[in-house]
């Protein structure tokens, strides 16, 4: 329903107390602690379930340039360089294939909740034409295969491989980098993406390690034992099983639809409710896609979407999805403060009020689909929507109709105990044949862990050190005493979140831009200087604390599961550009285009 459409009425007093109540009931001491790393006997949660290790020969060689992960940064900053005509890029990738996260992620029903004509970078590269407004998880993944062949990235690729060494070498200006497949080869820029969400992990349950029965994560889908495939055949295989799914997020609810039509009984155990918005997909028609893609139509999208949903003026609203419908009703609310009263407080009043009205709204439409009274309250998330992810879909709520679909509310509490059979909720054990765990990936634990590497840089200082009191960096990208070393990610740059992928474009361009310059020039190295280390952080610390993330929300990952990003080495980390997103990714293009690369040291 959009804005004006609302007739939604809130005791606004009431829902602040509610939101309370149910955020303390979940903050927990351990806070990311509660979560197990997966290694060792837990290994095999991470193996691989779709593409066999291929046997090699260690590499021993030299390339120009080495980007460690073969998601979409890893692909669109391989797309720029070979357009620059650096083609001597080899990608490493722990995967079989490109993808990343759309290589690992293949549960039934996954699918991108960012509308594809945003969300799939190159699309104007490469031709592709979306099948739908918000695509399913295959047609991403054949994406970045499609990128892949286009610029020539599988030549070099090296796949199932995992750097474990990254050391700069003063004496040559070059990197030399070992990986678990006993490759040591040397490079002379290297590029790498150390963001978040690529590592599982799994709750820390009493008992987890005691359970006999089959297990696996959302992101390493057991096709063998549930049937069915990453395109939505039925998991025919599951029609005599009892099945729990532990967690409740973004993938659940994706997941969920399938498994509910599947298993003979399925356990939703449910800690904190997702909101579950509309998502009314549609496929895409050509003859209007070919209308919109006149040349330079992805960048104008990308643009749109962003202005629309950070709160920059725009005419129109291209994207028109749930993200830039709460941005425009905010912005409606605040338009109609008078110039006397346009202080924070109002803004953020408005927004309150906005957020209040959009939940109601999304609560309500809960006991229309689900038959089940208990289950329909249940099913209430009691936050903003910004709290959490959130989600969009047309079929999770139905799944609770689906005669063997059981919601096993925790009353924020979580599964109390996995035994040797099942799962115990508020002290009832239920007996299932498998547990799936829709539990996440890691986020805030320290980047050495989750890249499985630390980089070691001039004099022999690691970026773990060089961090060792928050994120120090330029744009997010360079970093002072790592020379010809790039990062990827959104963090200390534009921070925008819900379309992540622009982030990695502007950044991914704006390195080979860079790689570019110093090529033709022949200089050996490029360095971001310490002073210009020392401005970038002191601008992101005079930005204004973002709406996302705030310890007044339930925990999660958000908001470093309740404890905030405001204190100690994340808050730095956690820092955007001031002027907000799109300021950030004009600033970035001005400042590749200029050909200056104020902040950076070149040396023959
Ligand atoms: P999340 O981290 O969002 O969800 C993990 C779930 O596990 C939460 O519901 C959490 O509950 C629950 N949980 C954790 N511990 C316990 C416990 N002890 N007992 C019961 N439940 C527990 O992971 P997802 O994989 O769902 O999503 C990760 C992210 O991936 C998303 O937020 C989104 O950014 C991205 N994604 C994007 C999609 C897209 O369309 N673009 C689709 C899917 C994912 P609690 O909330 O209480 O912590």
């Amino acid at each position: 329903m959009s804005e004006a459409a609302s007739t939604v009425t809130v005791d606004k007093e009431a829902l602040r107390r509610k939101y309370a109540e149910e955020r303390d009931k979940r903050i927990r001491p351990d806070g990311n602690d509660q979560y197990i790393e997966i290694k060792d006997q837990l290994s095999h949660y991470l193996e691989d379930p779709y593409v066999p290790v291929q046997e090699r020969e260690p590499v021993n060689d030299h390339v120009t340039f080495t980007f460690i992960g073969g998601g979409f940064s890893g692909l669109v900053t391989g797309a720029r360089l070979a357009e620059a005509g650096i083609t001597d890029v080899r990608v490493v990738e722990k995967g079989g294939d490109f993808g990343g996260t759309w290589y690992w992620n293949r549960y039934p029903g996954a699918q991108c909740d960012t509308a594809a004509l945003i969300y799939m970078p190159l699309l104007e590269e490469t031709g592709h034409m979306p099948s739908e407004k918000y695509v399913h998880a295959p047609e991403i993944l054949e994406h970045c295969q499609r990128i892949g062949r286009q610029y020539n990235l599988y030549d070099n690729a090296l796949f199932h491989t995992q750097v474990q060494e990254l050391t700069w070498n003063e004496e040559n200006s070059h990197w030399l980098v070992k990986t678990n497949r006993g490759d040591a080869f040397t490079t002379k820029y290297i590029g790498m993406a150390p963001g978040p969400l690529h590592v599982p992990k799994l709750p820390g349950i009493e008992g987890i390690e005691t359970f006999k029965g089959h297990s696996f994560h959302t992101s390493r889908w057991d096709y063998d034992y549930t049937g069915g495939d990453p395109k939505g055949a039925p998991l025919d295989k599951l029609a005599d099983k009892r099945v729990a799914i532990i967690g409740t997020g973004a993938t659940s609810i994706q997941c969920i639809p399938h498994l509910a039509r599947a298993c003979k009984n399925l356990y939703v155990c449910q800690r904190t409710p997702s909101s579950v918005d509309v998502r009314d997909n549609q496929p895409i028609d050509p003859e209007w896609f070919k209308e919109i893609a006149t040349p330079g139509w992805q960048n104008r999208w990308l643009e749109n979407f962003t202005a629309n949903q950070t709160g920059e003026e725009a005419e129109v609203d291209l994207v028109q999805d749930g993200w830039t419908d709460l941005a425009k009703r905010v912005r409606h609310k605040i338009a109609k403060l008078a110039p006397e009263d346009m202080t924070v407080e109002n803004m953020m009043a408005a927004y309150e009020d906005s957020d209040f009205q959009k939940m109601e709204e999304i609560r309500q439409r809960i006991p229309t689909i689900v038959k089940d009274g208990d289950t329909a309250e249940q099913l209430k998330a009691w936050y903003q929507q910004l709290c959490k992810r959130p989600t969009f879909h047309d079929e999770y709520l139905k799944s609770y109709n689906e005669p063997g679909c059981v919601l096993l509310d925790t009353d924020g509490q979580g599964v109390e105990r996995i035994t040797e059979k099942g799962v115990v909720v508020q002290g009832k054990e239920y007996e299932v044949d498998c547990i799936i765990y829709a539990s996440g990936f890691e986020v805030g634990t320290p980047f050495a862990r989750r890249s499985g590497f630390d980089a070691v840089g001039r004099s022999g200082k690691t970026l773990s050190e060089h961090w060792s009191n928050g994120m120090r960096t330029m744009h997010g990208a360079y970093v002072n005493g790592f020379p010809n070393l790039f990062i990827v990610q959104a963090a200390q740059g534009a921070n925008l979140i819900s379309n992540y992928p622009h982030n990695l474009t502007e950044a991914g361009t704006t390195i080979a831009k860079v790689v570019e310059h110093a090529e033709a020039n022949q200089f050996a190295e490029v360095e971001l200087t310490q002073k210009a280390e020392d401005g970038w952080l002191e601008l992101l610390k005079s930005a204004p604390p973002g709406l996302i993330g705030t310890t007044n929300c339930t925990p999660g990952y958000y908001n470093n599961e309740g404890k905030g990003w405001g204190t100690g080495p994340t808050e730095i980390t956690a820092a955007g550009y001031p002027q907000g997103p799109l300021a950030f990714f004009r600033y970035q293009k001005a400042w590749r285009e200029d050909g200056e690369f104020e902040g950076l040291e070149f040396r023959a």
